[in-house]
């Protein structure tokens, strides 16, 4: 089913050209985060289907910066019953996580039963397509049919570094809405003619113009600095971040993170076609001090032979999802792959279409570089997943838990 989609404005938003965030900070995640949606009136949701959409992408427990505390999304089902909507939750994962398995890890699935919400298994039913007609990288998404059969969209993300966006918060969050395996196609787009931005940045901008929260709950308790989404570190701040307005919800994020939202930029993109606020000087934040609770997470690392000693990588424009497939193999397996080629340092990776010599020996890694695999040892796949490179280098049987499609 094709379809044209108008977002409904925010009743949340009082004043879209000056929107309202609010930030709290403690140690408790449940009221915590709870403080903060109080400061917001909820009571035009009575009656609404509520969808709250956390970060519950990956197999992870609460707590550990990966996926969103499910003692947040507890705080969001409670604020939104005690203000009279019909409550459910719901996400759909990266490709390779079994369904709902990821909200059962983190715990949502628990705290939404025991509350009566349903857990909704986004990927279930077949998407609708809607057209994106001011798209510039992209001209319709896959969009998973409950997050537009409902009448408002929470998003609940988790505060984190991104080695291909930045930073992955409110905005982003919403690319779990995106139905399946359609998520992978914005990190496998060609570049923009017209843009320096990456095409994965352009096409979040583009998915912002359907996708956009009616509030945001921005889950700071502990988040994750360095090689996010999945292979960075834990930053415990505390913080919990609300508004109507995700663009200033992110901006305030950015600033307690030690970043710029203008930095980032498919919040700069998305921002410029005002969708949304992130010039701090435009957004009241309360506390007008808040950024007292700011910390600078480590950025992800730029060069992998620093994150990964003894490996080098030749990137010669390759996608962001074989760019995934290699961090997070590189983090699961490194160790293993420094033992199989104990003799040469450093061991090299080559990923992109633009790969024109490589050295014998070369792991050589996505269907680009086949015309390399006579000198070379070839993992095919579109992008390949990290066992496969696992198994192309030690001839090791088929993983019985394999690693999912890393694309975020
Ligand atoms: S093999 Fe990798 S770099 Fe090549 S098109 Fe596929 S994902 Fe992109």
């Amino acid at each position: 089913m094709t379809a044209r989609f108008s977002l409904l404005p925010s009743p949340f938003l009082d004043d879209p050209g000056r929107p309202r965030v609010v930030v709290t900070q403690g140690e408790d995640p449940y009221a915590t985060a709870l403080a903060a949606l109080a400061a917001f009136d909820l009571g035009p949701a009575r009656g609404c289907r509520v969808l709250i959409k956390p970060n519950a992408g990956r197999v992870a427990p609460s707590g550990s910066g990966i996926v969103t505390d499910c003692r947040v999304v507890a705080a969001a089902c409670d604020a939104f019953l005690a203000a009279g909507a019909r409550v459910s939750v719901g996400d759909s994962p990266i490709v390779g996580v079994r369904r709902t398995e990821a909200l059962e890890a983190s715990g949502v699935a628990a705290v939404a039963q025991a509350r009566g919400c349903p857990v909704l298994d986004l990927d279930a039913r077949r998407y609708v397509e809607v057209m994106l007609p001011e798209g510039v990288a992209l001209d319709r998404l896959r969009v998973c049919p409950e997050v537009l059969e409902h009448d408002l969209v929470v998003s609940v993300p988790v505060m984190k570094t991104h080695m291909h966006t930045g930073v992955t918060l409110a905005v982003k969050n919403m690319k779990g809405a995106l139905w399946r395996r359609s998520k992978v196609e914005l990190h496998m787009l060609p570049p923009v003619p017209g843009h320096t931005e990456r095409s994965l940045d352009v096409a979040i901008a583009d998915m912002s113009a359907v996708l956009r929260p009616q509030l945001s709950l921005m889950d700071g308790g502990v988040g994750m600095e360095g090689l996010g989404p999945s292979a960075g570190t834990a930053r415990s701040l505390g913080v919990f971040v609300a508004g109507a307005d995700a663009y200033a919800v992110d901006a305030v994020a950015c600033r307690l993170m030690g970043r710029q939202a203008e930095a980032i930029a498919h919040l700069r993109l998305g921002a410029a076609r005002g969708y949304g606020v992130i010039d701090l000087g435009r957004i009241r934040v309360a506390p007008a001090d808040f950024a007292r609770f700011a910390a600078d997470f480590a950025p992800v690392p730029e060069n992998l032979a620093v994150a990964f000693p003894g490996v080098k990588v030749l990137d010669e424009a390759s996608c962001s999802a074989c760019q995934s497939t290699l961090m997070l193999f590189l983090r699961r397996y490194g160790k293993e792959l420094v033992e199989y080629f104990p003799d040469r340092r450093p061991i090299i990776v080559a990923i992109g279409k633009g790969i024109e010599h490589v050295h014998p020996g070369t792991l050589c890694i996505g269907n680009c570089t086949r015309m390399h695999r006579a000198n070379g040892i070839f993992v095919s796949g579109c992008p390949p997943v990290g066992s496969s490179i696992l198994r192309a280098v030690t001839g090791a049987p088929e993983d019985p838990d394999p690693d999912p499609d890393p694309v975020p």
